[in-house]
């Protein structure tokens, strides 16, 4: 499988637009890069210089948040942006309960509503929506949305044009991980992000671990993601406050490249 990277895994070091040359410079072909950084190097000016080298832009992180204010029009910009990058898809971190909520599945069907709404724009920009689960300890401030099999309940429900990210550090302990990826086949899986679970983890957000530091079984869930036909890139996308946004980039670009077989 190619390699993309997810912009974050270095993104305490580099910008935008050095993390563009340090993919080029690493034979990186694919890149997968967060709308702040995309911001601060100016939309045109980004899409310019990820096109000049030629890379596929794996994913845009990300829209969502549906249980937000602003979501509706967060949203529209959002695919608009992932349009100009000519992105594979538009990752959605769907968002959890609403302040001072604790009505869960309220959320999980602002989410489905919020979703049906954007859905035809992303449609006619041409931008596949992809819904990626967050581990559930991520429910209340994230990501409502927390098994592969409950994003792809949404995707039977609304039809085209919408698909699932598969983020092994979300859903490496999932009893039905490899009957979801069945299910999602190649139609669906849209991404593949991978990284490791450290013992222990340290915090839940920003501490990561590289490909085989950790305790995933990567080669199954590669064998299970690679049996549905799936053709895009494995994307590396690692958080991490205490160890890899420490290091040398190039070192990072190096490890991920090794570590990723
Ligand atoms: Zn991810």
């Amino acid at each position: 499988m190619d390699l993309s990277l997810n912009t974050a895994t270095v993104r305490k070091q580099w910008n935008l637009a050095q993390i563009i040359d340090g993919c080029a410079r690493h034979g990186i072909r694919g890149i997968s890069p967060w709308r702040d950084q995309v911001a601060a190097m100016g939309l045109r000016e980004a899409a310019k210089a990820i096109r000049a080298h030629g890379f596929t832009v794996t994913g845009l992180c990300r829209g969502g948040f549906f249980t937000a204010k602003d979501w509706r029009d967060d949203n529209r910009r959002a695919i608009e942006e992932a349009h100009e990058l000519r992105a594979a898809c538009l990752v959605l971190v769907v968002g959890g309960l609403p302040a001072g909520s604790k009505d869960l599945c309220g959320a999980r069907k602002q989410v489905r509503d919020g979703i049906a709404v954007i859905l035809p724009e992303a449609r006619k920009a041409g931008v596949p929506l992809a819904i990626e689960p967050l581990h559930p300890m991520q429910a209340a401030e994230r990501a409502c949305i927390n098994t592969l099999e409950q994003a792809l309940d949404i995707c039977d429900e609304l039809g085209d044009g919408i698909g699932v990210a598969c983020d092994v550090y979300h859903v490496w302990w999932d009893p039905k991980l490899e009957q979801q990826v069945r299910r999602a086949g190649k139609k669906r899986l849209l991404a593949y992000h991978i990284c490791d679970w450290l013992v222990p983890t340290r915090d839940l957000l920003n501490d990561r671990g590289m490909m085989g530091d950790g305790v995933i079984d990567l080669p199954t869930i590669r064998r299970w993601v690679e049996a549905t036909g799936y053709a895009g890139f494995q994307e590396v996308e690692i958080f991490s406050e205490h160890d890899w946004w420490k290091r040398d980039p190039d070192e990072v670009l190096e490890v991920c490249k090794e570590r990723a077989g």
